[in-house]
């Protein structure tokens, strides 16, 4: 299936801003709400795109993956990942019109991949943790303890959100979810699905809330993973943990865990990929004589041999001593560039010896 881009679908610039976004996006949600064309597939399809669209785009992350990768790159996202965020129903509250949360059909899968597809077991949903990584954490590796709350189906009342015994099919739907309507015409009957609003959509009424969960029919729980951060990642790296989702239930796999890395800015070093810049600030004389400084790197403090002559803005290259790469031994380098500081405040003896200079100066670029 060809995909459509999120920013044709919502009929915006690439570089629109959060507010026009939402306004975009409710303005082509109010006319292709179900509830406003009850019946109408073509409506529910378009909705569907419009709700996949905005829940990537008004998200920084997502927006930012889909900005580089494209759909491809929101590939390892389940629905819950793409929809989670987004209170829908006060989208459209002001409207008086209903939201949609999951199981509504508004939100069914449009992610082809074989993973989700219905001969696929059910899994539980994805999760996300995002880590962030000091510049050395990253250059070095490291083990973290990641810890987050994990919803599990509650053990009382087996995810129905109900007491024993106050679950009963719905009256109206008689446990379909929908709600039927036939209109007669001179050419024919017609009949208009929609939601049932009595038991909107499950089918099932629950006449008393289990104590446990409260009715969510979830628990949540502390979790506790260790995840191995391989030396030389960088922001937007992202680490599959199998099975470190949400957990699992019987025919249920558990879901994964994806943790989302992004390294924090350093005070010292700038990175790019696997190369290091710095900025390092050399006297006049020491640039223009030549001098052995002391830098500081991922292993300390190393030895930075200015030539003679060094002009401001000059690169020198430490080689081997910026990032590692990704999966390998090979290192980049550190750039440190040269920054030629000129004093501000002279004692008198500088100013002597300068001014000295500066006649010595003229008399050889008099030659
Ligand atoms: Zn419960
Ligand atoms: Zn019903």
């Amino acid at each position: 299936m060809q995909r459509r881009d999120y920013y044709e679908i919502l009929g915006v610039e690439r570089n629109v801003d959060e507010s026009s976004l939402k306004r975009a996006y409710r303005t082509l949600a109010m006319r292709y709400h179900p509830d406003r064309n009850p019946g109408d597939a073509e409506c529910v399809a378009r909705m569907k795109e419009l709700n996949e669209a905005y829940a990537v785009l008004c998200d920084s992350d997502k927006r930012r993956v889909y900005d580089l990768y494209g759909h491809d790159g929101l590939s390892g996202y389940s629905q819950s990942d793409i929809f989670g965020g987004i209170d829908f129903s006060t989208l459209f509250r002001d409207f008086g019109l209903g939201g949609f949360g999951f199981g509504s059909g508004i939100f069914d899968n449009l992610f082809g991949t074989g993973r989700t597809s219905t001969r696929a077991r059910p899994k539980a949903s994805d999760l996300r943790y995002n880590l962030e990584l000091t510049l050395e954490e990253a250059a070095t590796g490291v083990e973290r303890v990641l810890e987050f709350p994990r919803r599990r189906t509650c053990s009382s009342c087996r995810g129905s959100g109900a007491k024993e015994g106050a679950l009963h099919t719905c009256e109206r739907c008689d446990g379909s979810g929908q709600a039927i309507r036939e209109h007669r015409s001179g050419i024919g009957v017609f009949r208009q699905i929609s939601v049932c609003g009595q038991c909107r959509g499950s089918g099932r009424i629950v006449s008393e809330h289990c104590s446990l969960c409260e009715g969510k029919g979830m628990l949540e729980e502390a979790h506790e993973v260790t995840a191995a951060i391989p030396a030389g990642v960088d922001t937007g790296h992202t680490l599959r943990l199998e099975g470190q989702g949400e957990p699992g239930d019987g025919d249920i796999t558990p879901g994964d865990l994806y943790v989302v890395v992004s390294v924090m800015t350093h005070a010292v070093f700038e990175r790019h990929g696997e190369d290091l810049y710095m900025q390092k600030d050399i006297g006049i004389a020491e640039a223009a004589l030549g001098a052995t400084l002391s830098v500081p790197s991922l292993d300390g403090e190393c030895k930075l041999e200015v030539s003679e002559g060094t002009q401001h803005g000059t690169l020198i290259r430490l080689k081997g001593k910026g990032m590692p790469r990704l999966g390998s031994k090979h290192r980049g380098d550190l750039y440190v560039v040269a920054r030629v500081a000129v004093p501000t405040r002279l004692t008198r003896e500088q100013r002597d010896v300068l001014q000295q200079f500066q006649r010595l100066g003229h008399e050889g670029s008099s030659h």
